[in-house]
């Protein structure tokens, strides 16, 4: 059985001096985990997330990086910066970039290539919308994001990519997908990986779920056998809550 990788996404939350105090807080509440525990948080907190993690066993990931080294692209992160920093993993395609700031499949894909060029590990977010869900279209959607999404992604890069599956209407609204709707999806998802990369590939690969896990519903949704860990959004803002996700299947 794989560990699982818990992930939070503390998305546009947390000053220098709060992520201070909830790194602070985390470091002994997760210490002794067998899962891999990650905090992407935002660019500002970084520096001070690398130096305060350096030496226990959480790991520092960005939101977002661009898909060139360097150039005219006012407001973007080069991979190679966020990995000159210490930093390891980085968030691709979150719903919510998908939502506001007109991510594409194509674009998903670029980052992703950039990310794993600089040797980050993308943590690449799908997931369908309740309409796509409820008119029938979830494993559509799914498809083309998975297919056009990793292209060109090489069975070797895949080793390094975490895949989120987020149903974007379970993001930030409460509603949780049940563990068999998370498990099923997931299932999905890596049949399609199974398709292309080949069965071994499918089965190493990391599917977390993602969408209002709690400290209440982490252990059903952990428990499932497709589901390789989880990425956390508002429940990752509060260390404890956070530390009973990360240590809810061990
Ligand atoms: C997320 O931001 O990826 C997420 C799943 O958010 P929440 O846990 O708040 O639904």
């Amino acid at each position: 059985m794989k560990n699982k990788i818990i992930a939070g996404n503390w998305k546009m939350n947390k000053t220098r001096a709060e992520a201070e105090a909830l790194i602070t807080e985390l470091i002994p509440l997760v210490a002794d985990t067998p899962n891999t525990v990650i905090i992407c948080v935002p660019f500002t907190d970084l520096c001070k997330a690398v130096k305060l993690t350096r030496g226990t066993n959480i790991h520092v990931g960005a939101q977002n990086c661009h898909w060139k080294e360097s150039g005219a692209f006012t407001g973007e992160i080069a991979p190679s910066m966020l990995k000159e920093l210490g930093v390891e993993y980085v968030v691709i395609g979150h719903s919510e970039r998908r939502t506001y700031f007109g991510e594409t499949d194509a674009t998903v894909l670029a980052r992703t290539k950039a990310a794993l060029n600089a040797d980050l590990k993308p943590i690449v977010c799908i997931g369908e919308t309740l309409a796509e869900r409820q008119s029938g279209k979830m494993e559509e959607v799914l498809t083309r994001q998975i297919i056009e999404g990793f292209e060109d992604v090489t069975a070797e890069e895949l080793q390094r990519v975490i895949v989120a599956y987020e149903p974007v209407w379970a993001i930030g609204t409460g509603v949780t997908a049940t563990d068999e709707q998370a498990n099923d999806a997931i299932k999905f998802v890596r049949g399609i990986f199974a398709r292309n990369y080949g069965q071994d590939v499918a089965d190493a690969l990391y599917i977390q779920y993602g969408g209002s896990m709690n400290d209440g519903n982490a252990k059903g949704l952990l428990a499932m056998s497709d589901v390789d860990g989880g990425l956390i959004g508002g429940a990752s803002l509060v260390a404890t809550k956070f530390a009973a996700i990360v240590h809810a299947h061990e």
